[in-house]
């Protein structure tokens, strides 16, 4: 029989009754990930997803790789299905995990039997199998306190399973359980990790991204396409709306002091992504701020900023320490990218004393000859729409 993987569901379990729609989505999620790497088969039985390849032209490698970024998971295997019966079991215990067992010194087998019709108990399955396996490789001991291997052998309805250690999956709620949110996304390190952990909670992504060509580069847009393409191995394809934003800054720049200017241009990221937002069915902004970063990322500067939407804004690293933010980075592949040296918009335009205390009052009256609407409408109107897909 060919492998499979055996996916255990984390949370959604606990869900009482949302738990068919979590598990449904789940296996839809599931379905469109191993789509690019051939036919396979998704099923979900008693909290665990079988994944199974339907045909010999599978990349099961690729398959193996992608499922280990499918939020909803909290724990996979890979596993070697055969018959329910003790001969069979143990001869594919030597064929398929046979090199790890001979490359360590002490192991033990952990059995479940969910088919409870299965003659012998869990303990006796283990116990049958781990003294087979020991006789058969004579320089390996049984060591059922703290061994180097585990061999686990799962006995379920349709066949028995046999496995190795088990990978941690990425955790958190299935894609797309938890509605839609719009992610204001720079070329730096914090808003893709940003935009991880609300995915994470089952949220799916759109992003935004504010562009303001000639002050920044081509190679700019293209920096922050790549890291939105890298945020979709976690989740999912998302659409990036870049919005030109060079008028927007220049207007700032000639109309109001320059304390101010930080501020006022955030004031308008804020509006501008809330129309997107609404018109996309985004609920929720998500930002990359950090508490006392820098001058805007102020309790004061915050609050202004807030003001100008009634969206709500998640701020996920709100309370981190930049190791704690970079370590996230790593992990999910964004770092490389967005170290890159390419220039901001925020950059461009930063004033030398930036106000840290402002009110809203205040902002209000440094940006009193600006015509919002009007630039607002023409900053949507210069928005472009990319598609990005993970692939590989
Ligand atoms: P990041 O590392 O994400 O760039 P930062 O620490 O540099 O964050 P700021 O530049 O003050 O902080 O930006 C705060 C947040 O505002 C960012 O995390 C991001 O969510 C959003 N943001 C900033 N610049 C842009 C931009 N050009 N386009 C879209 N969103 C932006
Ligand atoms: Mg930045």
């Amino acid at each position: 029989m060919n492998e499979v993987f055996l996916l255990k569901l984390g949370e959604i379990v606990l869900k009482g009754g949302n738990r068919f729609q979590f598990e449904n989505r789940l296996k839809t999620n599931i379905s469109r990930r191993m789509r690019p790497f051939g036919e396979f088969r998704v099923s979900i039985v008693q909290s665990t997803v079988y994944v199974e390849p339907e045909n010999e032209n599978c990349d099961l490698d690729g398959a193996w790789d992608a499922c280990h970024y499918i939020f909803g998971v909290v724990s996979l295997c890979r596993c070697r299905p055969c018959d329910k019966d003790l001969d069979k079991i143990f001869e594919t215990a030597m064929l398929y995990l046979g090199d790890d067992l001979r490359s360590v010194r002490s192991f033990k087998v952990e059995s479940k039997r969910s088919d409870k019709r299965f003659p012998l108990t869990s303990i006796g399955i283990s116990q049958d199998i781990g003294g087979r396996l020991a006789e058969a490789i004579p320089e390996l001991e049984v060591d059922v306190h703290n061994p180097d291997y585990t061999v686990y052998v799962e006995v379920r309805d349709r066949a028995a399973y046999v496995h190795g250690p088990a990978d941690p999956g990425a955790g958190g709620l299935p894609t797309g359980v938890g509605g839609r949110a719009m992610v204001l996304l720079s070329g730096g390190i914090d808003s893709p990790v940003a935009g991880y952990m609300i995915a994470k909670r089952g949220v799916e992504l759109e992003c935004v991204h504010f562009f303001s060509y000639p002050y920044t580069s081509e190679l700019a847009k293209d920096k922050v396409l790549e890291l939105a393409r890298l945020m979709t191995r976690y989740c999912g394809r998302m659409t990036v709306n870049i919005v030109g934003f060079t008028e927007i800054q220049e207007a700032i720049r000639d109309n109001c002091p320059e304390e101010f200017f930080t501020l006022i241009m955030r004031r308008f990221m804020m509006k501008i992504s809330e129309r997107i937002a609404r018109d996309h069915g985004c609920e929720a902004l998500v930002t990359g701020e950090n508490l006392g970063q820098v001058a805007s990322q102020t309790m004061q500067a915050m609050a202004v900023t807030g003001a100008a939407t009634t969206l709500p804004i998640f701020q996920p690293l709100i309370g981190m320490d930049k190791e704690e933010i970079v370590t996230i980075a790593r992990k999910i592949g964004t770092m490389e990218t967005s170290i890159l040296p390419y220039e901001d918009c925020c950059t461009v335009f930063t004033p030398r004393h930036p106000k840290t205390k402002p009110t809203i009052a205040q902002v209000d009256k440094a940006c009193e000859k600006l015509d919002f609407d009007a630039l607002i409408e023409r900053a949507l109107q210069n928005t472009e729409l990319v598609k990005v897909r993970y692939n590989g």
